[in-house]
């Protein structure tokens, strides 16, 4: 699998390292709402399909990409900097909303 980082190109999968899923939504720090933590700290969405995805270039230039990956071919439809993904492009689940 190739992830064509912005910055490096098409580089190999083992440069990079998984960051998680791309759809979480980090509650205000200043929450003390535990069902909002708990869905961010232990909800995930499973998709047979298309996924919002954080990787880092962990092997290169180190930046952090949100990635948008077919779970079921692992064709790569999307990749952008992880700082400029205010919101995803397959979707976005609110906070506390249930997969
Ligand atoms: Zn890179």
């Amino acid at each position: 699998m190739l992830i064509t980082c912005p910055y490096c190109g098409p580089r190999d999968v083992s440069e990079f390292a998984y960051q998680g899923d791309g759809n979480r939504t980090r509650p205000d720090p200043a929450s003390t709402d535990p069902e909002a933590w708990n869905a961010y700290v232990y909800d995930r969405l499973n998709p047979a399909g298309l996924h919002n995805e954080i990787w880092q270039h962990a092997g290169g230039c180190r930046a952090h990409l949100a990635v948008v990956r077919d779970t079921l071919t692992h064709e790569i439809s999307s990749v952008r900097f992880a700082r400029e993904h205010g919101a995803p492009a397959h979707g976005r689940r609110k906070p506390g909303a249930k997969a």
